[in-house]
């Protein structure tokens, strides 16, 4: 259930609203979300249809933006044909970042070789054309920082981040962001809390991957951005500071990153 207090300033800097999760209700939802005070929401796509379907919900709402991209798990999907239309869509200002992108080895769902080449190809579209970009990297973390770093002018956001506090420094120092999910509430969350702690507040963002990824105590529920709040409010534990400052931080970080007006 959707909480009408204490949403206002939160930033969902990755959702995924046209999922079909969310036909029931998705308009509905949006609306509520929206009265209860929830800031912005980033909805991100996953091929070319999820993307025309991010960009639709941004028109729809003034506070959503979209990104557009081809996830790992589609680069099967992709032609160069296609991605020229899915390019098309930023010429339209909601149209924000390019994701989302990279590597997942977790899942195994298309090839590696594949993978990376379809990542590059978009990293460099992103490098020209000067836009950031917003990566999903799991069980890759050394074949995605190998490729982050052949386009050093190029930033953005790692996304549920869920590699070592090593790889967080890493991405810190080339100018990155790093995201948090409710990931970083669930019981055997070490490794992000690890991340979390060495990630500055000027660096860090919230988002929810819903309607994946629920924080406790909605862990296996559908998620939607109010959720955020448990995120925050573990964050904020870990850094010793209030649930306000940080929802705060990560709102200004998103706006900056992704060049919204705040
Ligand atoms: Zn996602």
């Amino acid at each position: 259930m959707i909480q009408y207090s204490e949403n206002s300033g939160i930033f969902d800097s990755h959702a995924h609203y046209d999922d079909e999760r969310f036909d029931e209700d998705r308009f509905s939802l949006l609306d509520a979300l929206f009265a209860s005070g929830i800031s912005g929401i980033l909805n991100v796509g996953c091929d070319l249809q999820s993307s025309l379907q991010a960009l639709a919900l941004s028109e729809r709402y003034p506070k959503i933006y979209a990104a557009a991209g081809y996830h790992p798990h589609n680069v099967e999907d992709f032609s160069e044909e296609d991605f020229a239309k899915l390019t098309e869509l930023f010429s339209n200002p909601k149209m924000v970042a390019i994701g989302e992108i990279g590597l997942d080895y977790h899942y195994g769902l298309s090839q590696k070789e594949l993978q990376k080449t379809v990542f590059a190809r978009q990293m460099e579209y992103a490098s020209e054309n000067n836009l950031p970009v917003i990566i999903h990297s799991r069980e890759a973390s050394a074949d995605t920082l190998e490729i982050v770093k052949r386009f050093p002018k190029v930033t953005g956001v790692v996304h549920c981040f869920s590699g070592s506090k090593e790889t967080a420094l890493e991405y810190l120092k080339l100018g990155y962001y790093i995201g948090f999910t409710g990931a970083v509430t669930f019981q055997n969350a070490k490794r992000p809390l690890e991340a979390c702690a060495v990630v500055p507040l000027d660096r860090l963002l919230l988002e929810t991957d819903c309607p994946y990824m629920a924080p406790v105590p909605h862990r296996g529920k559908r998620c939607e951005s109010s959720m955020i709040q448990k995120t925050a409010e573990k964050i904020a534990g870990i850094k010793g500071l209030p649930v306000r400052k940080v929802i705060d931080a990560a709102r200004q970080n998103t706006c900056l990153l992704f060049g919204i007006r705040d």
